[in-house]
This record gives C-alpha cells, sequence and structure tokens, in this order.
C-alpha cells in the first residue's frame, strides 16, 4: 500500500464523527490500517464502510480501564502491532463554574483526561516493546488560553498538553514521539450544540480569525498525518496549535 502511512497500524478514538472521523479517513487514504474506537457502534460501522479498506471498528469507552485494555487487545489480533494513538475522543460541558456540578466535572475530567491517559499507557505498553510509535493528544485552544464558562474543559486539555510533555520527556529515549494538536474552533457537532444553545458566537470567532473562516474536521487531518509520519521523527512534547492564527491574533477587528 502507498501512502505517507503505508502499513502502519493506527488507533483513533472518537473516530465515528467529527475530528476523528476526518483523521481516520485520512490516515486510510494514505495507506494505514486503522482501529475505529468509539461508543456508537452504527457511527463507526459507517466511517468504516467509507474507508473502505482495511479497518477494524472496536466499540470502547475510553474511561473505562477494562475496555480500553479489550480495543488494545483487539487491534494487536487484527493488524499485529500499533503504530499510532490519536486521543481525540473528547466532550465539553459549559455553565458557569459556580453552578458546575461535580459529576459534569469528573465526565469532562474523566474523557478528556483519563481517558487519554488509558489509552496512551495501553498503547504505550505495546510501542515501548516495539521500540516505536506516535501517540497524537487532541487537546484544544484552552490547553493555551482560559475560556469563561469551561473550567473542566480547560483544565481536562491543559492536563493534556502537560500529559504530552511528560511522556515525551519519559517515553522519548525509548522511541516514542508524543504530541499535542491544539485545532481552533471547528464546526461539528460538539459546537453545534452550544450554538444551538447560543453559548457560540460563531460570527464573532469568524471575525477574529485571520483566515477568516471556522476551521473543519479536515483542517485538523493534514496535521495529524505529519505528526504520524516518519517525517516527524525529532518533533516531540510539541503542541502544534490549528487554529487559523485566532490564538495569534493580538488585534481588535
Ligand atoms: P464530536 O462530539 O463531534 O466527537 C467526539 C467523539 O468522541 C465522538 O465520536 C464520540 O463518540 C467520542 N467519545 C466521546 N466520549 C467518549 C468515550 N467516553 N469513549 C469513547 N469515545 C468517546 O467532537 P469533535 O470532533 O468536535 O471533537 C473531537 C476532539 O477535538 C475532542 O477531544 C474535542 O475536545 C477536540 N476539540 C474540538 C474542537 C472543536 O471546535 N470542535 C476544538 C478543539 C478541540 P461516542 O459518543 O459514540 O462515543
Amino acid at each position: 500500500m502507498n501512502g505517507r502511512l503505508a502499513d502502519k497500524v493506527a488507533v483513533v478514538t472518537g473516530a465515528g464523527r467529527g475530528i476523528g472521523r476526518a483523521i481516520a479517513l485520512a490516515y486510510a487514504r494514505e495507506g494505514a490500517q486503522v482501529v475505529l474506537a468509539g461508543r456508537t457502534r452504527d457511527q463507526l460501522e459507517a466511517v468504516a464502510s467509507e474507508a473502505g479498506r482495511n479497518t477494524l471498528v472496536q466499540t470502547a469507552d475510553v474511561c473505562d480501564e477494562a475496555s480500553v485494555a479489550a480495543l488494545f487487545e483487539q487491534a494487536v489480533a487484527a493488524f499485529g502491532r500499533v503504530d499510532v494513538l490519536v486521543n481525540n475522543a473528547g466532550v465539553t460541558f459549559v455553565k458557569p463554574t459556580e453552578e458546575l456540578p461535580l459529576e459534569a466535572w469528573l465526565r469532562v475530567i474523566n474523557t478528556n483526561l483519563t481517558g487519554p491517559f488509558l489509552c496512551a499507557q495501553a498503547a504505550g505498553r505495546i510501542m515501548l516493546q516495539q521500540g516505536n510509535g506516535r501517540i497524537i493528544n487532541i487537546a484544544s485552544l484552552t490547553s493555551l488560553a482560559g475560556l469563561p464558562m469551561r473550567a473542566a474543559y480547560g483544565a481536562s486539555k491543559g492536563g493534556l498538553m502537560a500529559l504530552t510533555q511528560s511522556l515525551a520527556v519519559e517515553w522519548g529515549p525509548r522511541g516514542l514521539r508524543v504530541n499535542a494538536i491544539a485545532p481552533g474552533y471547528i464546526r461539528t457537532a460538539l459546537q453545534d450544540d452550544l450554538v444551538r444553545q447560543g453559548l457560540f458566537p460563531a460570527d464573532r470567532i469568524t471575525a477574529r480569525t485571520p483566515v477568516r473562516r471556522m476551521g473543519t474536521p479536515e483542517d485538523i487531518a493534514g496535521p495529524a498525518i505529519f505528526l504520524a509520519s516518519d517525517e516527524a521523527d525529532w518533533v516531540n512534547g510539541e503542541t502544534f496549535v490549528v487554529d487559523g492564527g485566532w490564538l495569534a491574533n493580538g488585534w481588535v477587528d
């Protein structure tokens, strides 16, 4: 198989829709064998048919250690190895912090931070034996800047950036590379829900973005291919901001 990821085995969490779906399809186009993980089987199966080749659908909850263990066991059983993990599964919750229920805080932290830890640990055990592997964590602008009413989300994504650096330092000498992508505002189901609730000012965000549009899931796929490829061998511990210039913009339009 040709392509920049020819014959690599990649596990993508949250692959049934949005950014995870775009990354999974792009990886398959680049020749990877892709394990599509998430909780909703029919969405994963739709992505598998679209990819049309060499995929494995595996329902998994990233918050559940046994489910994560089964995911990586199945990946190895199907394809023999794991070269790339994309920790993409994530949820958000927007609420004034003084009203944020503990249950919502824990759900966001469990999904966005503990989930990537569990998946990185399971993948890392396999990759350390192989002597190589790539882990790509999907962080956020909230890893680097504060947004109101997103205390749990921001804490989870700030933690994910710190986890990226810790793992990059610990596992870099043993052949692994661990990086993050911090996407800007991407129009997906996660944001559509906020638009419906009036909690997402899409026009103002577009106006502040120098590229003058919101991102699409496909905008994140290119950087995710690069970080998974052999060309990124000296990139480690990096959080790669992909946001049309939103964070760089110090001006008021
Ligand atoms: P979506 O809501 O469209 O997709 C989220 C995916 O995560 C779904 O496939 C969902 O599948 C999966 N998921 C959620 N919880 C779990 C779980 N416990 N176990 C396994 N899978 C789970 O979101 P996006 O595509 O927008 O977001 C993807 C990632 O990108 C997230 O980490 C998000 O924080 C991040 N991000 C998004 C931005 C945006 O503007 N959209 C900006 C910056 C970062 P299912 O429910 O079937 O399990």
